[in-house]
């Protein structure tokens, strides 16, 4: 497939056609099309280094769309950045990126420093000019190659600063040969409903476009309303559900949330996390007629690699709900602590090989080589951190982690992250974060400060120490819970005790 090729023939075959939807405002294709051809070929004209990856900062609107097709059609990656990120994420990326300009399709509350920003202003100036220039077509050929890279997303790194997984548009056509094949390459309606910078979105948004359907965003401040949200979804008459299983479930909150009231809905793909039983019997029972398919997928291969519809009888048969099949072009196998490949059934850390495998993350060899290697049998593989088996017939089963990567209502955390972000904010002199479970599923965080005896423990210091916290990373890092402890509990290995620290909650 040749993603761009699709999303200008739909353009030139049915331009008035919606492309993406937001709230009461919309963008065509045709519109698409022709203002991320003219931001493209401004981009061309300025002094951006070749092939820098440009970041583009906004939430749900129509402008984000344009700004990442103008990027690739001008043969940068875009680095999509949700208003959800806190000012020293933003800084974090804008740094390490290096790019002279980035987009502001919404003005931050905070300064950017020396970057030149483009922000929907001067991107609409840009269009008119265009337009009283006469540039009906700044079509048609674009700069873009199938080993460029095509967007850039930065997950938690367990260091404490995010890492910029590439995926290039080799691998994104990749995954879309197959992923069209999952709502049998048909157009209809996606829901949208992750952030741009969860790549999540890229199932809905892309294959969305390579179908030439239509694409209907989410805001965060309408979710916040399940009643609106579901107004919304039937107004549109949305066929393609896409989240995570944890928005299903907030859903669910809600009566209205059925296949009654939602005829139109044909299948719920989920990705990003556990899909449990217990969700998926209720969502059987409130939608007879839907079909369920649970993806799974690190975003370092590119959204998800494999799939399965969930049916009553596997509900009935299996403990833990497979993950699925993997696609053609993909390989999946488990491994011991050595790194010896096991046998059908055998659990072990998942390793994923095949066409969608990123090359690496941004400016990072070190990480780039702790998690992608060249395996026994010659092919470049991806060590994912999950652990869980394949069995005799190719079916996936994941069943928790080898490290302390976690998904918290589908957002993917390392714990690490947070400790060292803690640790690095004053009178902290060490961090613990761990996880509190509530059904079997991760429900919330609870921070533990070691501190100096001296130093304050009231009501305010652990409020302040949050705050603080909130101005590096995004809410939903943000442990709700804050212990602040003068010693903490060791092992009689002199390590940290986190279970006695569980025991505290
Ligand atoms: P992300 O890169 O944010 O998409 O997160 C990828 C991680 O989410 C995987 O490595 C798994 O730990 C988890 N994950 C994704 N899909 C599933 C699934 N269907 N079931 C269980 N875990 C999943």
């Amino acid at each position: 497939m040749n993603i761009l090729d699709r999303i200008r023939e739909t353009a030139k075959r049915e331009p008035e056609k919606k492309a993406f939807v937001f709230e009461d405002e919309f963008i065509t294709y045709g519109q698409l099309w022709y203002r991320s051809g003219v931001l493209a070929k401004w981009i061309e004209k300025s002094s951006i280094g070749p092939k820098l990856p440009i970041p583009v900062y906004g939430h749900k609107n129509s402008f984000m769309l344009v700004c990442f097709l103008a990027c690739v059609r001008s043969g940068h990656a875009y680095v999509p950045m949700d208003t959800n990120m806190p000012e020293k994420r933003i800084r974090d990326i804008l740094e390490t990126v290096n790019s002279p300009v980035a987009f502001f399709t919404e003005l931050p509350s905070f300064e950017t420093g020396d970057i030149d920003i483009i922000d929907r202003e001067k991107i609409c100036t840009i269009l008119k000019c265009a337009i009283s220039y006469g540039l009906t077509d700044p079509d048609s050929k674009y700069e873009n190659k199938k080993d460029d890279i095509h967007y850039m997303i930065f997950t938690s790194g367990s260091t404490g600063k995010p890492k910029g997984v590439q995926i290039t548009t080799r691998n994104l056509e990749n995954y879309l040969d197959w992923a069209e094949t999952l709502v049998e390459n048909k157009s209809g309606i996606f829901m949208n409903q992750a952030p741009f910078s969860f790549d999540l979105s890229v199932m809905d948004t892309y294959t969305g476009l390579a179908t030439g359907s239509t694409v209907v965003c989410l805001n965060r401040k309408m979710t916040e309303n399940l009643e609106k949200t579901v107004d919304y979804l039937k107004k549109n008459k949305v066929n393609y559900w896409v989240s995570t299983p944890s928005f299903a479930e907030l859903c669910l909150g809600n009566e209205k949330f059925n296949g009654e009231n939602l005829p139109e809905i044909k299948k719920f793909l989920f990705c990003g996390e556990t899909l449990t039983r217990q969700l998926a019997l209720k969502l059987i029972s409130r939608f007879p007629y839907t079909d369920i398919i649970n993806t799974y997928g690190p975003t370092e291969t590119t959204v998800c690699i494999t799939a399965v519809k969930i049916t009553e009888e596997i509900i009935n048969e299996e403990e833990m709900l497979p993950v699925g099949y993997v696609k053609a072009g993909s390989g999946m196998y488990a491994i011991d602590k050595e790194g010896g490949r096991l046998s059908a059934g055998e659990r072990g850390e998942l390793v994923i090989t095949g066409n969608t495998l990123s090359l690496g993350y941004f400016k990072n060899e070190e990480q780039t080589k702790k998690h992608f290697y060249m395996d026994t049998a010659g092919n470049r593989a991806y060590k994912t951190g999950d652990l869980g088996y394949v069995n005799e017939d190719g079916c996936v089963y994941v069943s928790g982690r080898a490290d302390d990567q976690i998904k918290l209502h589908g957002y993917r955390i390392e714990l690490g992250d947070i400790e060292k972000n803690l640790a690095g904010l004053k009178d902290v002199d060490e961090a613990a974060v761990i996880t509190e479970k509530k059904d079997g599923k991760i429900n919330s965080l609870a921070a533990f400060i070691l501190q100096k005896p001296e130093i304050d423990t009231s009501y305010n210091r652990r409020k302040a120490i949050r705050r603080e916290l909130g101005n590096r990373l995004p809410a939903y890092m943000v442990p709700k819970k804050v212990i602040l402890l003068n010693e903490f509990p060791m092992t009689l290995n002199g390590k940290l005790d986190r279970k006695k620290l569980e025991s505290m909650l």
